[in-house]
């Protein structure tokens, strides 16, 4: 048994600020325990130089995790992207973003951030509720999927030699001893000892945590699923919004069936693309440092909750995809117009558009057949709205990419030290159902990070 003052489960955002957080106090013996690969192993299997492992994901496991590769929006509010404001106040969370925000500065992230002028953006605001939306204020830096990896590797180097990492090995089991952390077993066999553990597991690894915290008896509240469409449009389409606020959050109450639906991820010149997550099949978006296509992208999504006796929200959304990619033997495409009409896309129609589709894979077909009717009555009538907003988005040849899910992870109950019911457990970031974004993930970590040390030094 190898013994540790602190272990890490996780190197995605979350538990790389942690470990940065504890790697401040010299003294401290850290371990970073990461089920996928080191970061510079996954760049050479996205330059197609190597093979990933069997059963790894090299687009949302190892060093970085699901950040290493994503377009890097850092959303700097606690408005989005988290519950950071829920558990410990508006006040505190900012400032905890504000830290990190410094942190991904100093390691290379853009000084610029997207931050209108408030005369501009009360204007704004005040067309889109003229529109029956809701426009939410959000400062962003945008780092650019071609760059995020070389922020995240000066993170890593800024832990080489003051934390051990252990890669391809993954937590298996969290130890518990005297109805406290005692430490984690690795899937090789190896346990390593630590009255403080800190699991950052992200949504990869929440089905793990889950299982986890019910084998430990720790309370979980499920999450929501946001379920909905990748839209692309002609980049001019939404450039008054896009120039000055980069993405624009906009909510939507649906009058249909009351849903929550929103913008989320907007792509300005950007592409869409599929992502992987097991058998299944969805889509994402996005942009590149420098625009690289005439289109923007942004996702239309529409939040549900289960309570009883159905509180699988994770299965729900896995079925919708499941259905969509049976339909399309993989993810669909289908213009607008031709959604309203009630008939299919088929690469005739398609080619009737003046909307170029940048994910060439995807299958032109017929959304309706796989969202039920209430997401699908939801959508269409937020596109309408923003249509109201930014002329153009409703047109007959938009396009609409399904579907595009989110699962997020049940929630466990946290203190405000992030610690878990079980003394000397830490959750932070995705996994924990605290967050949902790269900044709150962070921030989170910080926190946790910070709360261990503060501990381990009482
Ligand atoms: C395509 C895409 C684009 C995105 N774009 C943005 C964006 O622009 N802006 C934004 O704010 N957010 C974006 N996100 C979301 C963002 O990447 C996540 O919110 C963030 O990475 C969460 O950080 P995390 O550390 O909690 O989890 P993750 O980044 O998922 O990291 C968790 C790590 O833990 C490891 N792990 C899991 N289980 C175990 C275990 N049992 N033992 C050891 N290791 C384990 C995983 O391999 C992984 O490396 C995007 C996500 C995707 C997929």
């Amino acid at each position: 048994m190898d013994r540790f003052d602190a272990i890490v489960v996780g190197a995605g955002p979350a538990g790389i600020f942690a470990a940065l957080e504890l790697a401040k106090r010299a003294r401290l013996r850290v371990a970073v325990v990461e089920r996928g690969q080191d970061l510079p192993a996954r760049l050479a299997v996205r330059r197609g130089e190597t093979e990933a492992p069997p059963d790894h994901n090299p687009l949302l496991e190892g060093f970085g995790g699901a950040g290493a590769f994503c377009d890097g929006k850092l959303t700097i509010t606690s408005q989005v992207g988290g519950h950071l404001a829920e558990l410990l106040g508006d006040d505190q969370a900012e400032s905890l973003l504000a830290e990190a925000d410094h942190i991904w500065l100093d390691c290379g992230a853009p000084q610029k951030l997207y931050s209108p002028a408030e005369q501009l953006f009360a204007d704004l605001r005040r067309r889109a509720t003229l529109c029956g939306l809701k426009l939410v204020s959000v400062p962003l830096r945008h780092i650019g999927t071609d760059r995020t990896a070389a922020v995240l590797e000066a993170m890593r180097q800024e832990l080489a030699g003051c934390v051990e990492l252990i890669l391809q090995n993954a937590a298996v089991r969290i130890l518990v001893d005297d109805s406290r952390a005692a430490g984690v077993e690795l899937a090789d066999g190896t346990r390593l000892e630590s009255s403080a553990v800190i699991v950052a597991p992200g949504r990869g690894g929440a089905a793990w945590l889950r299982a986890e915290a019910a084998r430990l008896d720790l309370q979980i509240e499920p999450g929501p699923v946001d379920l909905g469409v990748r839209v692309e449009v002609p980049a001019a389409v939404v450039a008054e919004l896009t120039d000055s606020l980069y993405e624009f959050k906009l909510l939507y109450w649906a009058r249909s069936f009351d849903n929550l639906v929103r913008t989320f991820c907007v792509c300005p010149g950007g592409e869409v693309v599929t992502v992987r997550h097991g058998d299944m099949l969805t889509v994402n978006g996005h942009s590149y440092a420098e625009p690289t296509a005439e289109n923007t992208n942004f996702a239309v999504l529409v939040s549900s909750r289960f309570t009883e006796p159905f509180d699988d929200p994770i299965s729900y959304g896995q079925h919708i995809a499941h259905l969509a990619n049976l339909l399309g033997d993989g993810v669909l495409v289908q213009r607008l117009g031709d959604l309203r009409r009630g008939r299919r896309s088929t690469p005739s129609r398609l080619s009737h558009s003046i909307v170029e589709p940048t994910l060439k894979s995807a299958t032109p077909g017929d959304l309706s057949y796989a969202l039920p009717y209430r997401h699908l009555s939801a959508l269409l009538e937020m596109i309408d709205a923003i249509d109201r907003l930014a002329p153009g988005v409703g047109a007959d040849h938009t396009l609409l990419y399904g579907v595009e899910v989110k699962l997020y992870s049940s929630r466990l109950k946290l203190s405000e030290s992030l610690e878990t019911e079980l003394p000397g457990l830490y959750a932070c970031g995705d996994g924990a159902g605290l967050t949902r974004g790269l900044m709150q993930a962070s921030a989170s970590g910080l926190l946790a990070g910070r709360s261990v040390a503060t501990r381990l030094q009482a």
